[in-house]
């Protein structure tokens, strides 16, 4: 007998259930008497975040390399390299004896405002899913596992932890899910994490159809299911459902719930027992892959952040070529950013870098001496626009050739827990590059930003480079590309549109306090702004080199496909300039006309190469039938239209070389055509302003109410904020800010306050259980019934559950 059902036939009923939650914060709990180890669990996902004092969530972690956010990777388009930054992450939890890794974050960035967008790749399924496989294989390829999260459809951090994602079917299987499917059927993560947030109507870590039926079966899914922290609601739904393991550990009386549901015939043993094989099987891979006394070398991974960060980089413009700069350029160095860099996001992903570069000073070090001045530009909050230091910089940047300002959104705009409210830049940064470009035509942007900022300038500079945020190494980065020791390759992972309204979520983001509702479905970012034509910012894929690439000699390996064959795409790509550089082939494909309603084009597949002068390859992109397949809702599977679908070969989604087309015929016994879905969305409006019958036509049903409304039952799941007519729900939600003061300390502007506070607002009832102390679901339960002024009844349950506590 293997260990695994070994051990498991010697587990009591008790040790089962416990082995389903952890043991604290960050660790598994151990069953000394038959060796299974505890193993620990930190995040990541763009560097290792162990924790100093384990029981402070947000508290101080140990050294480790803070790589690029998940946004900059993305945008090098490089799966080999972010499987590199993978194999590097998992040497620092090898390091650190940390078995999991709490990363990649594969969900869609539906608005350009998601508190959380710098943790997440795309607003392209497709990318974000082969970014995420390639972050996956790299990591486990150290033996250390990883969890990718957050599954599924956690778009927006307000109401996070309760709010009820309403979305059609294709739209979830299509864009929100597939993802998900791409990273767990490529590279097998050891674990999934089910996000805080329901989906129609049921919360992730208890939903049968995601976590069962797709995940496990449909997907081949062999790890296991792992709850975001605290995101646990009915611990006996979520096993039946699939969720293996409750984090974080927590003195709730869950366990103590399985062995009763067990005992009672509500939850059959076999269930359980699948599920403890497969953390067994988990834990003893664990353990069998530590290695004591292993160390990594922080100068090579430093030197791998600084190359990622310059892949990660996207030239956004570049007027009569002013980029690279000469390296007797006399520049002026303009904003903070140059000298206290941003290089990552705030919340449980915040890294303690090894070592933090700036650019200014990795400018001087390929610069001329002498050659830079530099002049501060705006306040750390850069809120205001400060005439002074306004000033100083249009002096420096009129007294030197050419311009560089450092700009980008301060620490507080990017903060898990916090969506931002617009997509402005602080006032104080767009002043000071009017005032800078005004100065002198010669000046290039340098932005800082885990996601999209609006660029009311962007026609008064002449090159701007997004760095994102670039980790810890994103100053020698951003400065290789300045002065030409790097050429830059990276391209949009996102569309950057004109204004923050042109967003096709922008009227349904971040929804009520109940729902959000997705009325937008397929059309996410370049799959609206394209089909309808609207003028963007920068479109998706689109970004610039100092040299420049020719493409032609499209050819398929079959103009009609049968049975499901695969398709190969062959192009040459030539690099038509003077120097060494990169492109990323993009292939979209056009369903020519179908019965469903599909976006105008959607990516499919794409390459990197990178070029000599003068070199030609042959790139060669495959495409298996899911390529032309879309999910039919009647029939809960993909499948494909048979009908005629153009191949767009671009460098961005605007910006198409080769075109040609393919015949895709039916497949015997599967389904010709799909359901055609309302009239609007075949149409789709410019201004993504979807009618409540049409949005309520293609989900076929009536929709939820979107907000909580006074009178509305109080449940274990409504926030403290909304309990606040009730006498009790008043003193709850005093409770619940004293302790979120007493965490806060002196400060309450810092990021971490900032997502605390947001925290203390919008927890469901729910959340109580997190303080551990024998609050369990029951007792929870009770205390609903007493602030929904059922006085006896609720102190019986009262009563019943701490009873039950005791025993
Ligand atoms: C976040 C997760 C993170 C976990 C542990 C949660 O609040 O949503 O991404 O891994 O905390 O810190």
């Amino acid at each position: 007998m293997d260990q695994v059902k070994d051990t498991l036939s010697q587990l009591t009923l008790e040790e089962k259930a416990s082995l389903c939650s952890g043991r604290d914060m960050w660790h598994t709990k151990e069953i000394e008497r038959l060796g299974v180890p505890s193993i620990m669990l930190a995040d990541g996902p763009h560097g290792l975040r162990k924790q100093t004092h384990p029981d402070d969530p947000l508290g101080e972690s140990v050294p480790a390399t803070c790589f690029p956010t998940a946004s900059a990777l993305a945008a090098s388009w490089d799966r080999a390299l972010i499987q590199e930054v993978g194999a590097a992450l998992g040497e620092e939890a090898l390091q650190e004896g940390v078995s999991i890794i709490l990363g990649p974050g594969c969900n869609i960035k539906r608005s350009p405002l998601c508190g959380r967008n710098f943790e997440y790749f795309s607003e392209d399924p497709y990318l974000s899913g082969e970014m995420a496989t390639s972050h996956i294989r790299g990591v486990q390829s150290k033996g250390i596992g990883t969890a990718l999260k957050h599954f599924a459809a956690n778009n927006q951090e307000r109401r996070r932890m309760s709010i009820n994602a309403v979305i059609d079917e294709r739209a979830l299987h299509e864009i929100y899910l597939r993802g998900f499917e791409i990273a767990v059927r490529g590279a097998q993560p050891w674990a999934v994490m089910s996000a805080y947030n329901q989906i129609n109507g049921t919360f992730c870590s208890e939903n049968a159809e995601l976590l069962s039926d797709l995940l496990k079966r449909k997907w081949g899914h062999e790890g296991i299911v792992l709850t975001d922290w605290g995101a646990m609601n009915q611990r006996v739904k979520a096993m039946h459902a699939g969720c293996e393991l409750e984090m974080p550990g927590l003195d709730n009386g869950n366990d103590a719930l399985l062995t009763a549901a067990v005992r009672e015939g509500r939850l059959d043993e076999s269930n359980l027992n699948r599920a403890v094989e497969r953390l067994l099987t988990l834990i003893f891979r664990a353990q069998e892959n530590r290695r004591p006394g292993f160390t990594y070398h922080p100068e090579a991974h430093h030197a791998l952040a600084r190359r990622a960060a310059a892949e990660g980089a996207v030239l956004l413009k570049n007027s009569s070529g002013l980029l690279p700069l000469e390296r007797d350029t006399r520049v002026a160095v303009v904003g903070r950013f140059a000298k206290e860099p941003r290089f990552q996001g705030a919340g449980s992903s915040y890294i303690n870098p090894t070592r933090l570069d700036h650019a200014y000073d990795e400018m001087e070090k390929l610069a001329a001496p002498n050659s830079l001045s530099y002049a501060p530009g705006y306040t750390p909050r850069g809120d205001l626009a400060d005439a002074d230091l306004i000033c100083e910089a249009m002096k420096a940047a009129r007294d030197a050739e050419v311009a560089v300002v450092f700009a980008g959104l301060p620490e507080r705009y990017e903060v898990e827990g916090l969506d931002r409210e617009h997509m402005r830049l602080p006032r104080g940064q767009n002043d000071l590059i009017e005032a800078v470009a005004a100065s002198n035509p010669q000046t290039v942007v340098v932005l800082s930003n885990g996601s999209p900022v609006e660029m009311p300038w962007v026609g008064r500079v002449s090159s701007i480079l997004e760095g994102y945020l670039g980790g810890q190494a994103s100053g020698g980065g951003v400065a290789d590309i300045l002065y030409g020791e790097f050429n830059p390759g990276g391209k949009l992972p996102e569309t950057f549109p004109l204004r923050q309204e042109d967003n096709p979520s922008y009227q349904h983001f971040p929804g009520g306090t109940k729902t959000v509702e997705y009325r937008e479905s397929l059309y996410v970012g370049y799959r609206f702004y394209d089909s309808v034509k609207k003028d963007v910012l920068f479109p998706f894929g689109h970004g610039l080199s100092y040299t420049t690439f020719e493409y032609s000699r499209l050819s398929f390996s079959a103009e009609t496909l049968r049975d499901r064959e695969p398709l190969s795409v062959s192009l040459q790509v030539r690099n038509t300039g003077a120097i060494t550089g990169a492109e990323v082939v993009q292939l979209y494909v056009h369903d020519v006309e179908s019965t469903a309603f599909c976006p105008q084009k959607e990516l499919k597949g794409f390459e990197k190469v990178v070029l000599q002068p003068g070199q030609a390859a042959e790139v060669c992109i495959n495409l298996d039938w899911r390529a032309f397949a879309c999910y039919d809702p009647a029939v809960k599977a993909w499948g494909v239209e048979p009908g005629e679908f153009d191949i767009l070969i671009g460098a961005s989604s605007r910006d198409i070389r080769l075109t040609g087309r393919v015949t895709v015929m039916p497949v015997e016994g599967t389904p010709c055509a799909f359901a055609s879905g309302p009239a609007a969305y075949h149409s789709f409006p410019e201004d993504a302003d979807v009618l409540r019958e049409d949005f309520e036509a293609l989900l076929g049903r009536t929709l939820p109410p979107a907000e909580f409304t006074s009178g509305e039952a109080y449940t274990i799941n409504t926030s403290i904020e909304d309990m606040q007519n009730s006498v009790l729900g008043r003193l709850l939600g005093r409770i619940m800010k004293r302790r979120i003061d007493a965490m806060i300390g002196p400060d309450p502007d810092t990021p971490n306050a900032l997502l605390l506070q947001a925290v203390a607002a919008e927890a469901p009832l729910r959340t109580f259980m997190m303080a551990g102390n024998g609050i369990t679901y029951a007792l929870l339960e009770g205390l609903v019934l007493l602030i929904n002024g059922k006085i006896w009844p609720g102190l019986k349950a009262l009563f019943a559950a701490r009873k039950a506590v005791r025993r």
